[in-house]
């Protein structure tokens, strides 16, 4: 056995599955932080580093599927292993696609998820190693360094991005071709609580025109999709 104790974050609000797997995931030697709803689990993955996430879907508060994309777009490469009672392929690959690693649909076998988990936590603790730090995106004359929380645009100019920018554009650019609702917007760049109005929004897609557009007055990359939200086209 090797001594790396990996340290898993469970959100799950089902109280007898919990408590399960909690147990049995103790008894395989991981760490275990506990979460009963999507607002915890963020809170949890704020302060403390995990090697895991194990996320059920249906939850109070925020869903698991928003908690994850919101723990992409704040840049953590943290593995998700989502677990749903809910079995149609359609929510399947909304899970994967937005940012879940492996899928369990419930009820599932104790040992299957076990197997689940160590390989999530393998994988995770070989890619820690070799710090792949591949957070770059680049379009046109553009990348954006996603961790440094800067782009580099026409002419090799430098913008600092700041902590919502960055996240907005990785939102827009993870669902890049797609129109992504304010809604969405505000759910996952600035949180439940907080709404802003959407002239907020505005402003921030003026700013992405202005640093990554040729023309900011005829977008190729950002646009606003009227009465519905925004576009990112590569
Ligand atoms: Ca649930």
């Amino acid at each position: 056995m090797s001594e790396f104790k990996a340290n898993i974050l469970l959100v799950e609000d089902e109280e007898h599955l919990h408590e399960t797997l909690k147990m049995n995931l103790e008894l395989e030697g991981y760490s275990i932080t506990s979460a009963f709803d999507g607002n915890a689990a963020l809170k949890a993955v704020e302060n403390e580093y995990f090697d895991l996430i194990i996320m059920d879907i249906m939850l109070p508060e925020v869903d698991g599927i928003t908690v994850t994309e919101r723990i992409r777009v704040q840049n953590l490469d943290v593995p998700v292993l989502m677990l749903s009672a809910r079995n149609t392929s359609a929510d399947r690959v909304l899970g994967l696609r937005k940012g879940a690693d492996d899928y369990l649909t419930k009820p599932f076998n104790l040992e299957e998820l076990l197997l689940r988990v160590e390989k999530l936590v393998e994988k995770n603790k070989k890619l820690l190693e070799k710090d792949s730090g591949l957070s770059t995106y680049t379009f046109g004359e553009n990348r954006i360094d996603f961790k440094a929380q800067e782009a580099i645009v026409s002419e090799g100019k430098k913008v600092a991005l700041s902590k919502k920018e960055t996240m907005l554009l990785k939102l827009l650019i993870e669902n890049k071709n797609e129109v992504v609702t304010r809604e969405r917007i505000l759910q996952v760049v600035w949180g439940y609580n907080v709404y802003p109005t959407t002239r907020t929004i505005d402003n921030f897609i003026l700013s992405f025109r202005k640093y990554f557009e040729e023309d900011s007055r005829s977008p190729k990359y950002f646009h606003s999709v009227r009465g519905a939200g925004y576009k990112f086209t590569p």
